[in-house]
């Protein structure tokens, strides 16, 4: 199954990717993981895409293009993958759209998940992130037993910089410019489905595998 999760910061994709991996048992790949673990770690790459990063705008197409591409040709995503915030421009969906095609293969299924942006933003805001495992909390709808301790590994929670509200407002208003014209650009594919974000996790979750069921 190769599904592309399509919808605004912090509407709940990373969220759905995980229990997507568990029922399906194929890679999550999140270019902004992926970008966060290169700043971290101080590669080529980190250097180029933390401005970008911190100022809540997009790293340019051809670093991440460049990620997906590497990455998609790893044997584990043979059976099918989960993008999750790739892509986020059409230039990039023209890029996978023939990544995919020199590899013999195409999407099965774009989600495309809203919600209102009251939800969004509150989301945002309290999301928290554990700094060892990655797990992600919410302070209010997901909190954790302890305060700012993660259930599973005992690691410490962190807010991203880019969770806090000047980047906030800035990713919205990029999302708005750059990555909801895909919406059309899916559509036009017969690839769209859309999923309504702001009922629970398990109430968005049953409607995702409904519609990736229905397709098969
Ligand atoms: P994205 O990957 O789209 O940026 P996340 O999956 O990280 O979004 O979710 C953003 C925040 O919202 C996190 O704190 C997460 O715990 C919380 N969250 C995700 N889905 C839901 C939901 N359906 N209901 C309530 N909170 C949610
Ligand atoms: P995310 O974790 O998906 O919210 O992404 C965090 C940040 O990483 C974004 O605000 C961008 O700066 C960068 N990023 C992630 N994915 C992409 C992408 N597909 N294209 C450009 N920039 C990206």
């Amino acid at each position: 199954m190769r599904i592309v999760l399509l919808g605004p910061p912090g509407v709940g994709k990373g969220t759905q990717a995980a229990k997507l991996v568990e029922r399906y048992g194929i890679p999550h790949i999140s270019t902004g993981d992926a970008l966060r673990e290169a700043v971290q770690k101080g590669t080529e790459i980190g250097l180029k895409a933390k401005s970008y990063m911190e100022r809540g705008v997009l790293v340019p197409d051809e670093v991440v293009i460049g990620i997906i591409r590497e990455r998609l040709a790893q044997p584990d995503c043979e059976k099918g993958f989960i993008l999750d915030g790739f892509p986020r421009t059409v230039n990039q969906a023209e890029a996978l759209d023939d990544i995919l095609r020199s590899m013999g293969t195409d999407l099965d299924a774009v989600l495309y998940i809203t919600a209102p942006d009251h939800v969004i933003v509150e989301r945002l805001s309290g999301r928290r992130i554990c700094r060892r495992c990655g797990r992600v909390y919410h302070l209010i709808t997901m909190p954790p037993k302890k305060d700012g301790i993660c259930d599973v590994c005992g690691g410490e929670l962190y807010q991203r910089e880019d969770d806090r509200p000047e980047a906030i407002t800035k990713r919205l208003q990029v999302y708005r410019e750059q990555t909801a014209p895909l919406v059309d650009y899916y559509r036009g594919k017969g690839k769209l489905a859309e999923i309504d974000g702001s009922k629970s996790v398990d109430e968005v979750f049953s409607q995702i595998v409904g519609a990736l069921e229905g397709k098969r």
